[in-house]
């Protein structure tokens, strides 16, 4: 099986995987009040500059709807894999922090985290949310607190992209899992990975720009082909 006999092997995940969780697709969380905002005025440095306070309670109201959601099977066969497999390397798009929940080790959080905040001005990591969440805090430098998190035209950590980038040039085996595969950089992970002779498995129930270059899709839910795949490891074993 080659999952059994791979040495490296990389899980690339997207907001799919939480799509069984309930927690909505960044275009679908715009919906009822946040409508009438564009995802530029929602998440960009321009749009927190303009207007902090709407930025802060769209973050506000995202944050919470994590923090009601649970992890789903395909994050916890995601976790188990990862146990089983100590050579894989977790990269993830997902800021909600579900894959921690559900047990996974270590994740390579390329867009951040919505549960942590840094300083808008001056970038120090602020740590967790305070209780009061009804307006954004002053860090003591004197800039507001923001969601850690990548925003519209703001770089990735370059730490946690080059460790991304090493791990997908030596992966022999690279799924992408529930990701549409149009946001760069990450979106170049798996293309990475093909072109270094990794075979690429793609799991999604929707075709996708990446679906043709994949040696293959796995047409379906992650909730459902992630434990089928954990299942299959562990009847090998
Ligand atoms: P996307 O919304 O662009 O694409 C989601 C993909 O998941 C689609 O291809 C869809 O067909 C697929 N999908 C839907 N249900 C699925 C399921 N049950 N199993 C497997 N696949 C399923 O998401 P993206 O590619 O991750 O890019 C969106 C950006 O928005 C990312 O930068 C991410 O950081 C951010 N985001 C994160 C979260 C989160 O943390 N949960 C949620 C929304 C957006």
């Amino acid at each position: 099986m080659r999952l059994r006999d791979c040495r490296r092997l990389v899980i690339f995940t997207g907001a799919g995987v939480s799509a069984e969780s309930g927690i909505p697709t960044f275009r679908d969380a715009q919906t009822g009040l946040w409508a009438k905002y564009s995802p530029e005025q929602l998440a960009s440095p321009e749009g927190f500059r303009q207007d902090p306070q709407t930025v802060w309670d769209w973050y506000a109201w995202r944050r919470e709807r994590c923090l009601a959601a649970q992890s789903n099977p395909a994050h916890r066969a995601i976790a188990e894999l990862q146990r089983r497999l100590p050579y894989a390397t977790l990269i993830t798009q997902n800021v909600d922090g579900l894959h921690q929940r559900a047990g996974s080790g270590a994740a390579l959080e390329l867009h951040g985290n919505i549960h942590r905040l840094k300083c808008f001005r001056c970038g120090e990591d602020a740590g967790a949310w305070p209780d009061d969440c009804s307006a954004p805090p002053l860090h003591s430098c004197g800039g507001l607190l923001r969601p850690a998190v990548i925003w519209f035209g703001e770089n990735l950590v370059q730490d946690v992209l080059e460790a991304a980038w090493r791990a997908t040039e030596e992966a022999e085996l690279f799924f992408s899992i529930g990701t549409s595969s149009l946001v760069y950089p990450a979106a170049e992970l798996p293309f990475l990975a093909r072109r270094n002779g990794g075979y690429l498995v793609e799991v999604n129930p929707q075709e996708t720009p990446l679906s043709a270059h994949a040696d293959l899709c796995l047409t379906g839910a992650a909730g459902t082909v992630m434990p089928a795949i954990l299942a299959a490891l562990v009847a090998v074993a």
